[in-house]
């Protein structure tokens, strides 16, 4: 299992977590950080600062609640995988290729693709939906309404659900 699944699982059986919605603001404190709605540039969805004796997540006060649940998911996934940058500054949309740090540009883009798995993981457990949409489907709701409804009971966008339930391979289901 790669690391950001396993780390995000570990996180949730420690905090003995067993069901959606995953409460990611007392995970965020239980790891140390402290989480603030700011008043960040649009185009920043959220940061991760680092400091030696304090932890901060600030997320867009202006984005949806299932947005920013998201960021918080995203930055702690940051914050337990990926040691050395004491600021991490997340976007809403790529920031431009800078082609003379193209190494460095690559490096980032790894990690982000990893902290998004992370935020995944943590926020829609392939247990916790698998374990949901039983009991959605036998509601025969129509493929739109499933997907709001499991996106409801996660608390996260219906097009993260649906991107989720691509990668668990689910969508056929749906
Ligand atoms: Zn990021």
């Amino acid at each position: 299992m790669p690391r950001a699944d396993d780390e995000a699982l570990r996180i949730l059986r420690s905090a003995a977590i067993t069901a959606p919605p995953v409460d990611v603001d007392r995970l965020a404190r239980e790891l140390g950080a402290t989480v603030l709605k700011d008043d960040l540039d649009p185009e920043v969805s959220g940061l991760l600062y680092r400091r030696p004796d304090s932890t901060v997540i600030a997320v867009n006060r202006d984005h949806a609640g299932t947005r920013r649940r998201f960021t918080i998911a995203h930055e702690l996934g940051h914050l337990r995988l990926h040691d050395g940058r004491p600021l991490i500054v997340d976007h809403v949309v790529r920031a431009r290729v800078n082609l003379r740090d193209e190494r460095s540009s690559l490096a980032t883009s790894r990690e982000e693709i990893e902290a998004n798995r992370f935020a995944a993981t943590l926020l829609m457990p392939p247990d916790f939906v698998h374990a949901q949409m039983h009991g959605v489907l036998k509601k025969g709701l129509g493929e739109q309404a499933t997907i709001e409804a499991l996106a409801r009971k996660f608390g996260v966008s219906t097009q993260a659900m649906e991107i989720r339930l691509t990668n668990l391979g689910l969508r056929a289901a749906v």
